[in-house]
């Protein structure tokens, strides 16, 4: 079957196409395209003429911020690594882009491989490690085989390997398949995982730059955080931050997805509005609309109005409307689908995808929250299950061992915020307000 394609704007005058310039040409995934179009030509000037902690520096002052979802400040995570003292270092990218709603990563692997491999070998210089690790999700087959292509084509031509540029520099990828696990994207499950231990979160403190893969000094990113590296090596720190907003600069992936009349991935400034997105390049929406995820499954969603849509999307905006930016994944949610259904959906996926490892996630999210969705959507609810889910809610949140259970709790307590008169009315009528489609019966 055909893939569905990303759909970039390249077309739009107004925007200048970065990280996507090269995705969906034919060809563009081999070395010699990205070398005849300035590939690792960054990485020759990091490594030839600057120092690692100038390197870094460039990074910071490009206010470069982690585009895994966190937004956490990306020079400033490379800064934390301790002083070099003959321990083998890592550089980790993370590879597992499993939170619905976002698939951005995906085709840069498929379609432009060299731009991550060049951002690692980069970061790797700046913080000083000689290994990097590229942990991929396992249903990424395409990506892999790409990414396995590129780097026995960087190697054969010494662009990884000993003595990258001349510099004296050394830098090798080791390629690590998931296997369909989402916790994998935790930052320590997928150490872990990638150590061949079972994929359960770690502790934190200590962070990775102080015990990371085998307790070594690490550093993690996000393949879209070290894709933009190279264009800030490239072209500096300065062009960067004049693009997006005061708070969070350069371009971003905004993936869309649900009722769209064009659904894709859009590569926009920081700071571009929602109403940009799903009108002026999505094309509308193809039927009525009521609330929008905005950053993947795990950010509340938020209904579907005229203030919410002018709402600029970068880290601090989004966060005063009462949810995040994440990893720019916005997902429609059409009026004449039950919200509580819609809910339960991403609630089973949690559940599903709980790792088992702190009781607060094992029994509150696959446990209680499951049963009481379960009970919900078989239209046998009872008056008081609202304030029971708030409860347990107020008791699972911020409890957990990782993000997993309160990022469940998103779309749970923003959609009963939002849409309570949808649950009530389920509630009191055993039958969902919207009915078109027939769930609620073989629920
Ligand atoms: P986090 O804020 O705990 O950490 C973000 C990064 O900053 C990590 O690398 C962490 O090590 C570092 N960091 C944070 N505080 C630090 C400190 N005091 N000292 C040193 N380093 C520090 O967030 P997280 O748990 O890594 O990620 C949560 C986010 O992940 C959510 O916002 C969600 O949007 C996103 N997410 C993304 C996906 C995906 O597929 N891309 C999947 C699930 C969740």
């Amino acid at each position: 079957a055909d893939k569905p394609r990303a759909i970039t704007s390249r077309t739009d005058p107004r925007f200048e196409v970065v990280l996507y310039k090269h995705v969906g040409v034919e060809g563009a995934h081999t070395l010699a395209y990205y070398r005849q179009h300035g590939g690792y030509e960054a990485l020759k000037k990091a490594l030839t003429g600057m120092k690692p902690a100038e390197v870094t520096d460039e990074v910071k002052r490009s206010g470069l911020r982690g585009r895994g979802g966190a937004g956490f400040p990306t020079g400033v995570k490379w800064s934390f690594m301790p002083p070099v003292d003959g321990r083998q270092r890592f550089i980790v990218c993370n590879a597992d882009e499993s939170e619905p709603g976002s698939f951005k990563d995906r085709y840069i692997m498929e379609d432009d491989p060299h731009q991550l491999l060049e951002g690692m070998a980069i970061a790797g210089y700046a913080i000083g490690a000689t290994k990097g690790v590229l942990y991929i999700r396992g249903e990424y087959y395409r990506a892999y085989e790409r990414l396995r292509e590129a780097i026995a084509e960087a190697r054969a031509e010494g662009l990884l390997g000993r003595d990258l540029f001349g510099s004296g520099f050394d830098f090798d990828v080791i390629l690590h398949r998931g296997a369909g696990a989402y916790i994998c994207g935790e930052e320590t499950a997928l150490m872990n995982s990638f150590e061949g231990l079972r994929a359960n979160p770690r502790l934190k403190p200590p962070f990775p730059a102080q015990a990371g893969v085998y307790g070594l000094p690490t550093t993690i990113n996000n393949v879209e955080s070290l894709a933009s590296v190279v264009h800030i090596i490239s072209r500096g720190a300065d062009w960067f931050a004049a693009m997006g907003t005061e708070d969070s600069k350069g371009t971003k992936l905004y993936q869309l997805s649900g009722p769209a009349v064009r659904p894709g991935v859009y590569e926009l400034p920081m700071g571009a509005t929602f109403r940009e997105l799903i009108f002026d390049l999505g094309g509308g929406v193809t039927e009525p609309v009521k609330a929008l995820i905005p950053g993947g499954s795990s950010t509340p969603m938020l209904p579907f109005t005229d203030d919410v849509l002018d709402t600029p999307m970068d880290y601090g905006a989004i966060v005063k409307k009462g949810s995040m930016l994440g990893t720019g994944g916005v997902i429609l949610i059409p009026r004449d689908k039950c919200i509580v259904n819609a809910t339960w959906n991403l609630v089973r996926f949690y559940a599903h995808e709980s790792c088992g490892k702190c009781t607060p996630c094992r029994e509150g999210i696959s446990g209680w929250m499951t049963k009481m969705y379960q009970k919900l959507v078989a239209g046998l609810g009872e008056a008081g299950d609202l304030e029971l889910i708030e409860m347990m809610a107020e008791n699972i949140k911020g409890k957990a061992f990782c993000p997993l259970a309160d990022a469940c709790l998103g779309p749970v307590l923003s959609s009963i915020a939002h849409f309570r008169d949808e649950y009530e009315y389920l509630i009191a009528h055993g039958r969902p307000m919207y009915t078109r489609s027939s769930w609620w019966k073989d629920a």
